[in-house]
């Protein structure tokens, strides 16, 4: 077994808000493992365990992301550490002479993963690739985008456990749904989930529910200005919130994640005395190359 459960509890962290006797936890979910981190850890747990367990004959693993993906960086670890072949399929053609300047692209290149650019209109028809590429390595281990898929699941059963279980409130960001939809399939029944939107897809409601029965979760939208974007606001909210609690966040997912949370303390959504638990799913990573571009563009950068 090459992923295996963690031996110590992950830290749960209280930030205090002094509001309505709200109490605010964060589950660091980040902290799990250096290259493999936060949910992605969880969603890959048995799509590869299972899979190596199999003794393929020509172990390969493919996946698909795009040029700042979490996942796509932490499958490129797993395939460090397996000592197993790697090919990600990125999106964006433009990026195939650009890599070198994309910390994402540059670190899945030095855990030796292999990459292959793909036009937009070849990325949005995945299905296709899928098919292809299924019969070109009949013996590979193929994992969706965003390592989102029945395994995926399962895997993220394992961020509910006695420490998550008082809670009333679960809080995660939404990318692919797959992390939102493994909360509310799994967590206690009388624990409202609650998934904060950074993808503008009107789908994902659909899409979660495919994954779960259960109706026990909530979307909100999270996007400030559309997927990947960042303001101004984002980055002063990320590094206030540094320096107050000492826990870093990412722009894409967790950082606005948070920053709605606060606003939605403020605005009285959640009632006295309500303890609320937010999962760090990690992405660390992905703060070099949003600095990278914020450089560019002679904005203030996350310290
Ligand atoms: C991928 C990712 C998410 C979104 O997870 P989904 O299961 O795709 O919804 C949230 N946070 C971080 C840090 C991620 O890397």
């Amino acid at each position: 077994m090459l992923l295996t459960a963690p031996a110590e509890a992950i830290p749960v962290q209280e930030i205090s808000v002094h509001h309505k006797n709200i109490k605010l936890f964060i589950k660091r979910e980040d902290l799990i493992h250096p290259q493999i981190s936060g949910n992605k850890y969880w969603k890959l747990f048995y799509n590869i365990n299972n899979y190596l367990e199999k003794n393929p004959e020509n172990p390969y693993i493919i996946t698909f992301g795009g040029a700042f993906s979490n996942h796509i960086a932490a499958v490129s670890a797993v395939g460090k550490l397996s000592g197993i072949s790697t090919l990600g399929i990125i999106r964006g053609e433009e990026l195939q002479d650009k890599w070198r300047d994309n910390p994402t692209l540059l670190l899945a290149k030095r855990n030796g993963m292999n990459l292959k650019f793909v036009t937009r209109e070849e990325y949005r028809h995945k299905e296709k690739l899928t098919e292809f590429l299924h019969k070109e390595f009949p013996d590979a281990l193929i994992v969706p985008e965003g390592g989102t898929n029945k395994e995926a699941i399962e895997g993220v059963k394992m961020m509910l456990n006695d420490q998550t279980k008082d809670f009333d409130y679960l809080c995660t960001a939404v990318g692919t749904g797959g992390t939102v939809a493994g909360i509310a399939k799994f967590c206690e029944e009388n624990q409202k989930v609650i998934g904060f939107k950074v993808v503008d897809d009107a789908s994902l409601g659909n899409k979660i529910s495919e994954l779960t029965s259960g109706r026990n979760f909530n979307l909100i939208d999270s996007c400030f200005g559309g997927y990947g974007k960042i303001k101004d606001e984002n980055i002063r909210f990320i590094n206030e919130f540094k320096e107050k609690y000492g826990i870093p966040l990412e722009p894409v997912y967790t950082g606005k994640m948070m920053q709605k949370v606060f606003e939605l303390i403020d605005e009285g959504y959640f009632p006295e005395n309500s303890r609320v638990l937010c999962f760090h799913t990690g992405g660390l990573q992905g703060i070099e190359g949003a600095n990278l571009l914020l450089e560019k563009q002679n904005r203030n950068l996350i310290i």
